[in-house]
């Protein structure tokens, strides 16, 4: 920190994003990226834009969000694209947490909630998930707190059915709920459908998982216009640039190109079986996943260690180091192939470990 740092951020912890190591070609299944391209549509239309990139790009997303509002459902001033959904996080913890509207969230769920009320100084409780990791709908009825909830939770995989999530809503009719739902197009319910029915709900959601783009950045919040203006005021007190031109248009390619979005979710929810059923075979526990990454642990092989091994080998996976889930890895669903990589080095410590 240098001495001109402000004080206010004395204390700030970044977020750590998942390792993204040059040294070698990786087998990387640590940043649940999907392992499959953009879409056709998504590349050319993104090439196309990029012969523009003298001017600035449309502010309102104009054309992406027409695209997006007709193909979901709902009115284009319910929506708002943001730069990767951590951009349409971040204005929520802005707009809608102070101090008397603290926040709330798991104690273990997406790392960047802390880091975010730590970033905008507003306190914040974390709830404790059950001994499975399963959210306990009770912890949060009428809590009077900003609600943040990961559906599916990260890094367990878990959902939460919508009734769970209705409950939530109806009991803190003054406050904001937030479902972030990075993973909800790999086997979980939406709650996208109810923001006409709640107005204290945000559901964000990303283009950077199911749909191809995570080095794109393209984010989306949905809600009641009214929280939509809030968001929009907050976006243009920072950047109102803040979806580049190339990604408004690779993101009018990728809705464009839906069927290929929905292929390749099928495909992943097939490799997460087989992923889960090899593990399984070789003595890992894991949590009912339905996102793009498997949460595993073997009760007889340290989970740090084997992040390391796999990364000397040349396969990336994920390790926390909270007390909690050090035991774990997250391992993100990749192609057949990769996964084959994976099962096979695992094989491989297990057995010279004499496991
Ligand atoms: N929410 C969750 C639960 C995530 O795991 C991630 C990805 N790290 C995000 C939001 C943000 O993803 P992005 O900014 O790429 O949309």
């Amino acid at each position: 920190m240098s001495r001109f740092f402000s004080g206010k951020y004395a204390h700030l912890e970044a977020y750590t994003p998942g390792e993204q190591p040059k040294d070698m070609q990786y087998t990387k299944l640590n940043t649940n990226e999907s392992p499959f391209p953009p879409s056709d549509k998504a590349q050319s239309f993104a090439a196309d834009a990029s012969k523009r990139l003298q001017l600035y790009c449309d502010p309102e997303c104009t054309a992406l969000t027409a695209e997006f509002a007709a193909l979901y459902g709902i009115a284009e001033d319910e929506v708002l694209f943001t730069n990767g959904s951590d951009d349409a996080l971040n204005f929520c913890f802005m707009a809608f947490c102070d101090d008397e509207h603290p926040a709330a969230f798991a104690d273990i769920t997406y790392g960047f909630y802390p880091v975010f009320t730590q970033l905008n100084r507003v306190p914040y409780e974390e709830i404790p998930l059950s001994d499975d990791f399963t959210v306990n709908v009770d912890d949060y009825i009428g809590i009077g707190k900003t609600i943040f909830i990961a559906n599916p939770n990260a890094p367990t995989g878990i959902a939460l059915p919508l009734s769970d999530i209705e409950r939530i809503l109806r009991s803190n009719p003054d406050n904001i709920v937030i479902v972030d739902e990075a993973y909800v197009d790999f086997g979980a319910q939406s709650a996208v459908g109810l923001i006409h029915e709640y107005d204290n709900l945000v559901v964000t959601q990303t283009f950077s998982k199911s749909r191809s783009l995570a080095g794109g950045r393209l984010g989306m919040a949905m809600a009641d216009r009214e929280l939509i203006r809030d968001l929009n005021t907050l976006k243009y007190s920072t950047n109102p640039y803040n979806v580049s031109s190339m990604t408004q248009a690779a993101g009018i390619g990728v809705l464009k190109d839906e069927e290929y979005t929905r292929k390749n979710c099928a495909v992943i929810a097939e490799n997460r079986a087989y992923l889960t059923q090899q593990l399984e075979k070789l003595g890992f526990e894991h949590t009912d996943s339905v996102s793009n990454f498997v949460f595993a642990k073997h009760p007889r092989f340290d989970g740090g260690e084997l992040y390391i091994k796999l990364k000397e080998r040349g396969v990336l996976i994920r390790h926390f180091t909270k007390e909690r889930i050090k035991d774990y890895n997250r391992i993100t669903v990749g192609t057949k192939e990769q996964l084959d990589i994976l099962l096979d080095n695992i094989k491989d410590i297990l057995s010279e470990a004499g496991v």
